[in-house]
């Protein structure tokens, strides 16, 4: 059955198949949603979304993540208009960007030094440049259903089909050299063990280690950063925290103020732009001093640079962010949301008896249909996806704005009365389930 909000008009319509025509799959390359559930988005007030008719959703998603203030808030808005009006880009150093670099640095433990690019995935490909270039070797070992970007040193074990086997990525993307993948390994993440042996017999030639702190949807286990601390330290092996979904979403110091484990280099993307383009790559001078053009020339440059990186639109959208947060101290009110959010669905699957996970913390949390507590990306992977495509639908449906099936992101402006009304589109979903 469809409700209101999925009645589209002729015009929006229209707009649907133009999408069709023009885009490879209808789709900007982030996600589709299922024909009876696709819009087009027109504008956003805090957590709520309007598509091009009119129809207002809660949004879940907030652009993957870095609209933690919401749509359009007044401070971004205001800061952005100004900066606009003055220049939109230079090319060069500029008032927002050190102002942003100097949050950023004084927020971040590990972060001494901070160049910014306009993408996470830029940050994490220049971060793996800096760690090969200061330890003069080349491989690096991701984690099994971690994602660091697309490009050819990231694309590779994201969603692998089969079961982990040997640290030997799985290649998800046609058009990556040999090269390149033949450079990275992989192993589970929160496994010790398999991390330790693969560490152990090929520290020779690594140059990194890679890690979402918390990657995708699941927290580390108790001691599985510490352990990556000292074994990178033991061999001289750069550690390298992915920080674009974590960085100033858990805690003002990111991840690394929330577990207690510094990095050598650490990447941030998405809250750091306000909701415009920006990313960073930050950490220890020693390392990113590598990237200082005065080097240009010499043995150990690293060349590292964009024509809007620094952007002052994007960067003056990032400070009023980062002040906002700070100066209203919002986190309480993330991680508080996120719990009743939590709870809510966890008693909703209880009372059911729909065998569900509710995994996640700090604004960030997933939906799995699996009896397996979720540690790593091959219980992710147990979960039932057409039960998952069936739940997430429903609540679609219903009103929310959602990846289908994908990450719960809660903002710091989702009231009260968006969790409530967000628990009643997912009680449909159950329903759903259970017929
Ligand atoms: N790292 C992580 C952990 C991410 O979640 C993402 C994006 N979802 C990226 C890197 C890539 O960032 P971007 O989409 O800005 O290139």
């Amino acid at each position: 059955m469809l409700l209101e909000t999925h009645k589209r008009s002729d015009s929006h319509k229209a707009l649907l198949n133009r999408a069709a025509k023009l885009l490879p799959g209808g789709t900007l390359g982030m996600f589709g949603l299922p024909a009876e559930l696709a819009i087009v988005p027109a504008y956003g007030r805090g957590a709520k979304l309007y598509d091009v008719d009119g129809n207002e959703y809660v949004d879940y998603l907030l652009g993957s993540g870095p609209l933690i203030l919401g749509h359009a808030h007044p401070a971004v808005v205001e800061a952005v208009q100004q900066q606009a009006a003055k220049a939109s880009t230079f090319y060069y150093v500029n008032e927002p960007a050190l102002e942003l670099a100097e949050l950023i640095t004084s927020a971040v433990p590990c972060a001494e030094k901070i160049r910014f690019c306009s993408s996470g995935n830029e940050a994490t490909f220049f971060a793996l440049r800096l760690a090969r270039a200061h330890t003069g070797r080349e491989k690096v070992l991701k984690f099994e259903g971690a994602f660091h970007g697309v490009h050819d040193y990231a694309a590779l074990s994201v969603w692998p089909t089969a079961d982990y086997s040997s640290p030997d990525p799985k290649v998800e993307s046609a058009g990556i050299p040999k090269g390149a993948s033949d450079t990275v390994m992989m192993a589970p993440f929160n496994d010790v063990e398999t991390t330790a042996a693969i560490i152990e017999a090929n520290h020779g030639d690594l140059s990194a280690v890679i890690v979402e702190p918390f990657q995708r949807s699941y927290p580390p286990r108790p001691g599985f950063l510490p352990f990556l601390r000292d074994i990178t330290t033991k061999y001289g092996i750069d550690l390298i925290f992915d920080e674009v979904v974590t960085g100033f979403r858990f805690a003002w110091g990111g991840a690394q103020e929330r577990y207690g484990v510094v990095p050598d280099l650490a990447c941030f993307g998405k809250i750091i732009g306000g909701g415009y383009p920006l990313a960073a790559v930050a950490g220890r001078d020693e390392i990113m001093s590598q990237c200082d053009n005065s080097r240009k020339g010499s043995p150990g440059y690293v060349y590292m640079t964009g024509t809007l990186s620094g952007n002052p639109v994007a960067a003056a959208a990032g400070v009023a962010t980062l002040k906002e947060l700070r100066g209203k101290n919002l986190y309480a009110r993330i991680h508080q949301s996120t719990a009743r959010m939590k709870s809510g669905l966890q008693s909703m699957f209880a009372d059911a008896g729909v065998v569900a996970q509710v995994t996640g913390e700090g604004g960030v949390l997933q939906v799995v249909f699996t009896d397996r507590e979720i540690v790593n990306y091959q219980d992710i992977r147990s979960g039932d996806v057409s039960k998952a495509l069936t739940f997430y639908g429903t609540a679609s449906l219903n009103g929310l704005f959602l990846g289908v099936p994908d990450k719960i992101y809660i903002s710091a402006v989702h009231t009260d009365e968006d969790i409530e009304i967000g628990l009643r589109a997912f009680r449909a979903g159950v329903e759903a389930l259970v017929g």
